[in-house]
């Protein structure tokens, strides 16, 4: 059964190669990604990577793979470089007057909301830090057992120069980076690139544990070594995150799991690209950052985000415009009509039987291959437009890939925005001055939008705009 499984081949960070994904147990493929650092909102640009593993993980179950998927969420262990004693929760608690579980579940909840209005499907798992404290202590001592790490006045620091494979992944040499690359506050570590595994807590931390070093808390790359072998074992297939992540996240914790266990722990190591935001008008929203929650407001369906999201390969930098995310809208509205086309007749249409069959295997083709959702696209583009297949083919076709794509193709395509030329800048300047509170601008922008026939109501989510009679939010 497994064997019909259709190969699948990604590119490795490790190896600098694509590579044939051979699962450790055949038809089963285990994924770990970095997920969110819940001190403040997730911004757009990891809302991508976070659509990059969701691409995989809905790739593979497509293809007929059982994925298990772990997402952590990152609670506590950011720490500030300018005051060592204070990880970015507590910050944002003392800035918001907030306790740190309550800032931790806010921005979770943001967070989460983020991914379900962009279809990114829940993981099987989504592990706090704070939960698996002990994990880490586990993890910590074996270190220290291991003489790969030391400890000083309480905190734990791994000594990078014990591990040979130190840099293997980032392609960083420890003599390239010791003279002052990075400036570091910490002066009781014997090698400036050492990094801590444990911290002693100072006399005002409000998150601390016991540990056999004294009251403290876990350092941030540890976490993700403690949690994804505690779910997925001591050797897993994929391990994902942004490209940011790969060094030093991602080589400190080749260097604590493989240090603890002796043997390589993650098969695949996979890097999503950065999400560049050239267009000024685009980056701007309230707090500086811009949430896909916010894109409503700026005249766009989160999903047309995701549709953007496709257009380029994962390992390719991406510009978010309001150019590309109208052209996205737009090349979204054209899947759904065909989609919608479809349904007025019976659809009796078999996928194994020619011409379906051939553009489901360009499509599979497309999307094992390194995840090409770019090739995937074209040929739904394809599908949509080839006059050949009946409507309720072209329907059946393209809700079959829509299980990878994620754009709910079968969304009523009336309850759609359809905004004339220009609305969108006028609707993103409008929310800018709102942001602003230049009302004078916004009243101005709102009598320029009427007389493009679009009405807008300021609701506590944003503008809702009515265009000829069709009301959206
Ligand atoms: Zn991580």
């Amino acid at each position: 059964m497994t064997d019909a499984l259709p190969e699948v081949r990604l590119y490795n960070s490790l190896t600098r190669s694509v590579e044939r994904l051979r699962p450790l147990e055949p038809g089963r493929v285990s994924i770990y990604t970095c997920g969110s650092t819940v001190y403040r909102y997730a911004h757009i640009g990891n809302l991508r990577t976070y659509l990059f593993g969701d691409l995989l993980h809905r790739t593979l179950e497509y293809l007929g793979y059982e994925v298990r998927y772990v997402k952590n969420i990152t609670d506590v262990g950011h720490m500030r470089d300018d005051t060592p004693d204070q990880d970015r929760m507590e910050l944002a608690a003392e800035t918001e007057g907030r306790s740190p579980s309550e800032i931790a579940q806010f921005y979770t909840d943001a967070w989460l909301t983020d991914e379900r209005l962009l279809n990114i499907l829940p993981a099987d798992v989504m592990p706090r830090a704070t939960e698996h404290v002990p994990q880490m202590l586990e993890l910590t001592a074996t270190l220290l057992d291991k003489g790969l790490a030391y400890e000083v006045d309480g905190t734990v620091y791994y000594d990078v120069s014990a591990f040979a494979g130190y840099g293997k992944l980032s392609g960083q040499r420890l003599e390239e980076m010791k003279p002052g690359h990075r400036v570091d506050v910490e002066s009781d570590k014997r090698d400036p690139e050492d990094f801590a595994l444990w911290k002693a807590a100072g006399e005002h931390r409000l998150m601390k544990w016991p540990s056999p070093w004294g009251d403290g808390f876990p350092g941030w790359h540890i976490e993700c070594s403690a949690m994804s072998m505690h779910y997925l074992g001591d050797r897993f297939d994929v391990h994902t995150g942004g490209i940011d992540l790969k060094f030093p996240h991602h080589e400190d914790e080749i260097a604590q799991s493989e240090g603890a266990l002796g043997h390589q722990v993650v098969s695949i190591w996979m890097h999503g690209e950065f999400l560049t935001l050239a267009d000024a008008k685009m980056a701007k929203s309230a707090g500086n950052v811009i949430r896909v929650a916010d894109l409503p407001s700026k005249g766009f369906e989160p999903l047309a985000f995701r549709y953007l999201a496709l257009t380029a390969h994962y390992r390719s930098k991406l510009d978010f415009t309001e150019r590309a995310m109208h052209a996205a809208a737009s090349a979204l509205r054209r899947l759904r009509r065909a989609v919608a086309e479809g349904a007025s007749e019976r659809t009796d249409a078999d996928l194994s039987a020619a011409p379906l069959a051939g553009y489901r295997d360009r499509f599979v083709a497309a999307v094992s291959e390194d995840l090409g959702l770019p090739a995937a696209l074209a040929v739904a583009h394809a599908v949509a437009s080839d006059g050949d297949l009946t409507p309720p083919q072209r329907r059946v076709l393209l809700l079959d890939f829509d299980r990878v794509l994620g754009l709910s193709l079968d969304a009523p395509v009336g309850g759609e925005v359809e905004l004339p030329e220009g609305a969108a800048a006028l609707l993103a300047r409008r929310a800018e001055a709102r942001e602003a509170r230049d009302f004078a601008t916004s009243d101005a922008l709102r009598d320029e939008l009427a007389a493009l026939g679009v009405e807008v109501r300021d609701t506590r989510d944003g503008q809702v705009t009515t265009v000829a009679g069709t009301r959206s939010g």
